[in-house]
């Protein structure tokens, strides 16, 4: 197909935005130091605690809290305000009112009660709920999370004020990814307290802190209008290779290009004026392919700002006629987006309870913990990150595969090992590297290389859980892993205080809490892997190991259900609400794969296969031609058109394929048909389509109906 695309993007011109006129840090955010002036000290030692959550805040003395705030969002522009939540759906949610009220009735006037800043009730039954809410129980409530701020939020003519909010049912479950979060933190900050205490560190508050790298794709919005299946599903369901991939290596922090960049320093102002701590920008290994990291923040923050990152840079994208994709898999053969999850433990007076050079009792226990809940869990982990669209990234090229294991770097990994069969330890002499340049410095390496080929890999003060997919919302893996954490730490504390209450001196609690440690390090020694994760080697290596490897989501799933699972969650999540997200997530994996082959079947047949007819026919033409004016047609020109034909056939054949096996499950729940989806579909969908990207070849380009990889891949560089 041809492709017309004008430069019609509004390229910033340089140095456009003066340095007066950039954003204020948190801008956009109603910060507690804009109100000191405007409200009495009781109110804002509430608001303190709240924002802390400390204490719960009550209806009726918020109002002061609600006036200043709607007073400041309608300064800012605002019209409207809105709860803006986390439902089941991966997305956020908001539903918006206006300050209008009646004063009287027929006078208006603009307001906000400290009841509708509280607490909101939007109908749950149209959200997914799992079963926990049949579609005549309605009611389901909103109510601020005060631990997160509002903000204004304006997109086209409309501005508005967004409340934060944690979503739950009439009879009090759980529907939103936000509460299971909070408990989680709760939970752990309570076991890494008693921790804490047993060494004498008077920490009050522990928290999680995450640092979400977020990967994704950018093309011109143009050809992204002109691709169905990148519109509806997100990824290509068709697409021959393109002649150029990733193979010389060169978009990686390759210069941004001028259109791209425009595109980051808007998203990046916004962001900033947000209060989201945007840090670092650069090309990704594939064309077209680019990441944005924050500075990491407590857990629960940090999980609202990529949502809101996400919906800024989808927003920005069409304000620069770009279209961004956060796919797993957009393209096939080259790289897919991961969002790298940076976690670690944080603490009210600054200690990161993952550094190593800290204390080390606090620090092996910690990370004993983290490798047994690893080691035991590891199926529940791998399902923490299972969808629809991670399916087609993990195990392929450059993304983590599907098999659990935890890389330490060399000189922690012997120091566990060394633990664990009782070895004296020695601590690695520091190496330096010296370029033999007169004017640079011998410069110290680090202690142990990276492994990019891990699926969770400790990075020197934290951990980086890389399977999870660009387009998922972090709050379900982060609660997973401080689930699976918690009941480790709960158990080797309690064994703990048996062994070192009472023990002041420091070395002499390390000397009597390593027995112990010795033991949960030993059985955990499994988990732990330093090598290429994605060699085939290591697949019946981890087999041995006793490893689960979950290649299909589907079967992830269901771990869910574990009795080991329901035990990890408790206090977080009930067996009845981990049920219901069981549910959640393979009716909407179903979902998901039904949309991707309807729209499969429609492709092919309305599109793909008029043109392939329409290809098939003029070269018969060609050939008729030929022979009316005298010449006898080569035999490969015949081959050629035999072998378009032959092609054709085998798409139509492989894609009713598709259709018979989809008919299958016509009548099927939806559990069972993930399954048929999964199993049966799913490699007939990839077989179609290969045969179909055969066909791409072979078609004349003017007659393609969508654009090619190499339009789309290259549509802005
Ligand atoms: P990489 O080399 O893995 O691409 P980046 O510098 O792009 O690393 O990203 C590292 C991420 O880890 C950043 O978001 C950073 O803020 C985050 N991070 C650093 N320290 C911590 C921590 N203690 N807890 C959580 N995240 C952290
Ligand atoms: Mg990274």
């Amino acid at each position: 197909m041809n492709v017309h695309v004008e430069s019609v993007s509004p390229v910033r011109k340089k140095n456009s935005v003066k340095a007066s006129q950039r954003s204020a840090f948190g801008a956009d955010v109603f910060d507690l130091r804009l109100i000191t002036s405007a409200l009495p000290q009781k109110t804002i030692d509430l608001w303190m605690e709240g924002i802390e959550g400390r204490k719960r805040m009550d209806v009726n003395e918020v109002e002061l809290i609600a006036e200043a705030l709607k007073n400041w969002a309608i300064a800012k522009g605002a019209t409207h305000y809105t709860h803006w939540f986390q439902p089941l759906t991966g997305a956020v949610a908001e539903k918006h009112d206006s300050f209008l009220s009646w004063k009287s009735l027929g006078s208006p006037i603009k307001q906000l009660r400290g009841k509708e800043l509280m607490q909101g009730e939007p109908d749950a039954s149209s959200f997914p709920s799992g079963g926990l809410r049949s579609t005549p129980e309605a009611r389901g409530y909103t109510v601020w999370d005060t631990t997160s701020a509002p903000f204004i939020w304006s997109g086209a003519d409309g501005v508005t004020l967004c409340i934060p909010a944690l979503f739950f049912s009439w009879s009090g479950e759980a529907l939103d990814h936000k509460i299971p979060l909070l408990r989680s933190e709760q939970k752990m900050e309570e076991a890494v307290l008693r921790l804490l205490s047993l060494v004498g560190h008077k920490a009050k508050k522990v928290f999680s802190t995450l640092g979400a790298e977020q990967e994704y794709f950018l093309i011109d919005r143009e050809i992204w209008v002109q691709r169905p299946d990148l519109q509806l599903t997100g990824r290509t369901l068709f697409g021959a290779k393109c002649p150029k991939g990733q193979e010389l290596e060169e978009h990686y922090f390759s210069s941004i290009d001028d259109r791209v960049l425009s595109f980051m320093v808007d998203v990046e102002e916004r962001a900033i004026r947000l209060g989201i701590p945007v840090k670092t920008r650069h090309n990704e290994v594939a064309p077209a392919q680019h990441e944005v990291a924050p500075l990491f923040e407590k857990s629960p923050l940090a999980v609202d700002h990529n949502l809101l990152l996400m919906e800024l840079m989808r927003s920005c994208a069409a304000k620069h006629h770009l279209a961004c994709l956060f796919h797993e898999k957009p393209f096939e053969g080259i790289n897919g987006s991961g969002k790298h999850n940076n976690w670690s433990l944080g603490t009210d007076t600054g200690l990161n309870v993952l550094n190593p050079e800290k204390n080390s009792l606090v620090f092996l226990t910690t990370l004993a913990a983290i490798l047994r809940a690893v080691h035991l869990h590891a199926a529940l982990l791998r399902s923490s990150v299972a969808s629809a669209g991670n399916d087609h990234r993990l195990g392929g090229s450059e993304a983590p595969p599907t098999i659990l294991s935890v890389y330490l770097g060399q000189s922690l990994e012997k120091l566990v090992s060394d633990i664990a069969h009782d070895r004296i330890h020695s601590d690695e002499v520091p190496r330096y590297i010296d370029l033999g340049l007169s004017h640079i410095a011998p410069f110290q390496a680090d202690l142990s290389d990276r492994n990019r080929t891990s699926f969770f890999a400790f990075t020197g003060n934290k951990f980086e859980f890389r399977a999870v997919g660009s387009s998922a919302s972090c709050a379900w893996p982060i609660t997973t892993i401080q689930a699976i954490v918690t009941e480790s730490l709960q158990l080797i504390v309690d064994e703990m205080e048996l062994e070192v209450a009472g023990v002041k001196d420091l070395e002499l609690q390390l000397k009597k809490g390593l027995p112990l440690l010795r033991k949960h390090f030993k059985e955990a020694l499994p988990v732990l892997f330093g090598g290429n994760g994605y060699s085939t080697d290591w697949e019946k290596e981890a087999e041995n190991r006793g490893l689960p490897n979950i290649r299909k989501s589907c079967q992830a799933f269901e771990v869910l259900l574990d009795k080991r699972s329901i035990h990890a969650f408790e206090g977080i999540l009930t067996q009845r609400e981990l049920e219901a997200r069981y549910e959640v997530s393979i009716e909407r994996y179903a979902k998901t794969v039904q949309i991707e082959i309807n729209l499969m079947l429609e492709l092919f047949r309305t599109q793909i296969l008029p043109a392939a007819l329409t290809c098939q026919e003029k070269w018969a033409r060609s050939i008729n031609a030929l022979t009316a004016a005298g010449i006898k047609p080569g035999v490969r020109t015949l081959d050629a058109l035999e072998s378009l034909s032959a092609h054709i056939n085998e798409a139509i054949g492989a894609i009713d394929e598709v259709e018979r096996v989809t008919k299958q499950t016509q009548d099927l729940g939806f559990v069972a048909k993930a399954k048929v989806f999964s199993d049966l579909v799913s490699p007939k969908m990839e077989e179609a389509r290969r045969v179909v990207d055969k066909l791409e070849m072979q078609v004349e380009h003017a007659l393609w109906p969508l654009p090619t990889y190499r339009e789309i891949l290259y549509s802005v560089w």
